[in-house]
């Protein structure tokens, strides 16, 4: 079946379910000219051939069963619904499974949530930074997060409108659940500013660096992931470990590595509350802090100073 016979059956199917039978080939014939001769985008000609036919059946277009309703992100609370949601293509992860053709993060001005499309849902992949109405999809929940899912009733239709993500000045708590590799101790070109990647900038090649102290990390606060960027002011604050202490620690065991490793096994799986800004892709963290609920924390750090 060739993608217009797939929209005509589509198109049959929406008004069968609303008890009316029509013509597939007249529709299909229809599409074609749209989209082929005329160029016309697949969602326009979609509503002009929609449109065409209420008039030709003389009912209003609340007659047809329609979309699933129209929610936000921060709407999606429970699993099993169906649901649209108009929101743009955040981030697409690396799909490690056969089963799943696109996974990764869509979001609106309220949220931001994890979408899956199934292989079987046979849709046309969406693309980072794109918007999309994503109609009749279905919540779920996954590890206690909700996410959405793209089956094969689900339509994808891209859209003019600019969605826009949440407020850009975040203020959030959640855990920590990931830190890259490219984190730690990090050497950057003198003359760019660029992360080098074994002793390379991507730009000028092999040149003359600095040493420098980051963490590039996830924090999940439940409801969203938070890509942050912590920089040597907010590592030090929060281990100890600045950039002295880092260069120390990796001349002396001859690996600098042994810094990360070290952030990990500090900072992982703790608990923050941080404000940042959002840039084009990360948080730019500002402040940050652990989240104490008790008088635990300060028992640590004295415990720490103590044996240290
Ligand atoms: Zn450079």
């Amino acid at each position: 079946m060739d993608r217009i016979q797939k929209i005509a059956e589509e198109i049959v199917e929406k008004f069968k379910k609303s008890g009316y039978e029509i013509n597939r080939k007249d529709v299909y014939k229809r599409l074609k000219l749209l989209i082929e001769e005329f160029k016309v985008p697949e969602s326009e000609a979609i509503r002009t051939v929609e449109n065409y036919l209420i008039k030709e059946l003389d009912i209003s277009r609340d007659k047809l069963v329609s979309d699933s309703p129209l929610v936000k992100v921060e709407d999606i609370k429970t699993p099993g619904q169906w649901v649209s949601l108009k929101a743009k293509v955040v981030q697409l992860w690396d799909s490690s499974s056969p089963n799943v053709s696109q996974v990764g993060l869509i979001g609106d001005e309220t949220g931001i949530i994890k979408f899956v499309i199934w292989a079987k849902a046979n849709k046309p992949e969406v693309e980072e930074g794109k918007s999309y109405l994503f109609a009749n999809v279905v919540t779920d929940s996954f590890g206690g997060r909700m996410q959405v899912n793209v089956n094969r009733n689900s339509r994808i239709e891209e859209i003019d409108e600019d969605i826009q993500l949440p407020p850009r000045e975040v203020e959030a708590v959640g855990a920590l659940v990931a830190i890259q590799q490219n984190s730690g101790l990090i050497r950057r070109c003198k003359k760019c500013n660029r992360v080098l990647t074994k002793g390379i900038c991507p730009v000028h090649g092999k040149t003359e660096a600095y040493d420098d102290l980051r963490v590039k990390g996830v924090i999940d606060d439940g409801e969203s992931y938070y890509e942050v960027i912590l920089n040597q002011d907010n590592i030090k604050y929060l281990t100890g470990i600045g950039l002295e202490e880092a260069i120390e620690m990796a001349k002396k065991h001859y690996d600098r590595e042994v810094v990360l490793s070290e952030l990990k096994n500090r900072l992982l799986g703790r608990y923050f509350r941080f404000t940042g800004r959002k840039g084009e892709r990360y948080f730019i963290v500002n402040e940050i802090d652990f989240l104490r609920y008790d008088g635990k924390e300060k028992a640590e750090e004295l415990l720490s100073k103590l044996s240290g």
